[in-house]
């Protein structure tokens, strides 16, 4: 079976986050950087590049080359916040994103029904829409295909402004789409091995994929069937997905130790809330939730119970955490802290796709219909009658 994969690349990401906050920068050569003596380039504006201007050169040498370029210092704080939210996009698609950098991820969308570039483009259009960000993408049947289809993408546009570039190269296609490239745009291939090959006569890789395993294994070691392999655009490393939490808590240490059962309650259906919402976004479920319990001579306990189903709902999980506190706690006894916790975390075994509407029982029906409100209307929009202050 065909996968389908998505690599994406946010166009100039520094420069576009220092854009948004000082839209007159827009269409000027500018580059994020060390402006002191010894500072460095580290992204520049499509107009910049035009004078030969490029990331890792030293500022110094920038300003030399260009004597009217604007440097802007570099706001790192802006910068993580807009690459999270880009991932959380991207995660609101599909859980097998793969971040590779602040403005890079892979996307493996093959249990997804529409095309690749199909999502490529919705996601370019959301990306845009709601943070306001330029960005590219490759769609292949593999990685090392997906990545460089974007830098053939990007290249290919006009080199003014950001690329804005969707390439995609259907499956079956991926030699011949390689082969015209030189050598050095294959993964592996740096300028060393980029110089042996040309030693070689070999200068595109459509020129590698023509050699045999035993030549090139005879000039690169072990590497050199491996080069062969990409080079005639196979690849078959999965989207490896970031390390996924193996649980979820949230704990509450009291201002002053409790015995208000109400209290104690109330916390616990705040802590399933939140921990209900954390599984939700990253499209988790748990099985096994556990309170911990500290006594007010700091003695603490642990205790869990494993659910029939995951869930990440927060009834079964409050419901659950209850009876444990009502199994262990004896009234009267002074609580100084509460945490509860949910791990056994997975994916749900089926993903929801764009336009597919999910088979619900009622219960799950239900709940889904209140997230989609809360989704659209906020937190508030609907509440339980038991949740509202009179
Ligand atoms: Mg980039």
């Amino acid at each position: 079976m065909n996968r389908k994969i998505i690599h994406i690349d946010l166009d100039a990401f520094y420069c576009a986050v220092e854009e948004l906050h000082d839209p007159t920068l827009r269409g000027k050569a500018f580059a994020v950087g060390g402006k002191a003596n010894r500072g460095v380039i580290v992204s520049c504006s499509y107009a910049a590049r035009q004078l030969g201007i490029h990331s890792a050169m030293p500022s110094s040498r920038a300003v030399r080359l260009c004597p009217h370029l604007i440097i802007v210092s570099r706001r790192h704080g802006d910068y993580s916040t807009k690459s999270r939210q880009v991932m959380e996009i991207l995660r609101s698609f599909t859980p097998l994103v793969e971040q590779i950098s602040i403005d890079e991820a892979f996307l493996d969308i093959s249990s997804l029904k529409e095309s690749g570039e199909t999502y490529a483009r919705i996601l370019q259009k959301k990306i845009s829409d709601e943070l306001g960000l330029p960005s590219s993408f490759g769609v292949a049947s593999n990685k090392l295909v997906a990545k460089i289809a974007t830098n053939v993408g990007k290249a290919s546009q006009g080199k003014n402004d950001y690329p804005k570039a969707i390439q995609a190269v259907p499956p079956g296609a991926e030699a011949a789409f390689l082969a015209p490239l030189p050598a050095e745009a294959l993964w592996g291939v740096g300028p060393k091995t980029a110089a042996r090959l040309e030693d070689l006569s070999i200068f595109t890789i459509g020129d590698v994929a023509k050699q045999s395993n035993e030549d090139l294994r005879g000039h690169f070691g072990k590497v050199g069937p491996d080069l062969v392999r990409r080079a005639r655009g196979i690849d078959t490393r999965k989207v490896q997905t970031s390390r996924v939490a193996k649980s979820v808590s949230k704990e509450v240490t009291f201002s002053r130790d409790t015995t208000d059962e109400n209290k104690l309650k109330e916390t616990m259906r705040w802590q399933s809330k939140s921990i209900s919402k954390r599984l939700k976004k990253s499209n988790l479920t748990g099985a096994t939730i556990k309170i911990k319990i500290r006594w007010s001579d700091f003695t603490t306990i642990s205790r869990q119970s494993t659910l029939p189903q995951p869930t990440n709902n927060p009834d079964p999980i409050f419901n659950t955490a209850i009876q444990l506190l009502n199994k262990y706690w004896k009234p009267r006894r002074p609580i100084r802290l509460l945490g509860l916790g949910i791990s056994g975390l997975q994916s749900p075994p089926r993903q929801l796709t764009l336009w597919e509407i999910p088979k619900y029982d009622n219960q799950s029906n239900l709940q889904a219909a209140v997230n989609e409100l809360r989704k659209r209307y906020g937190d508030q929009s609907i509440r339980k009658a038991r949740d509202l202050d009179f």
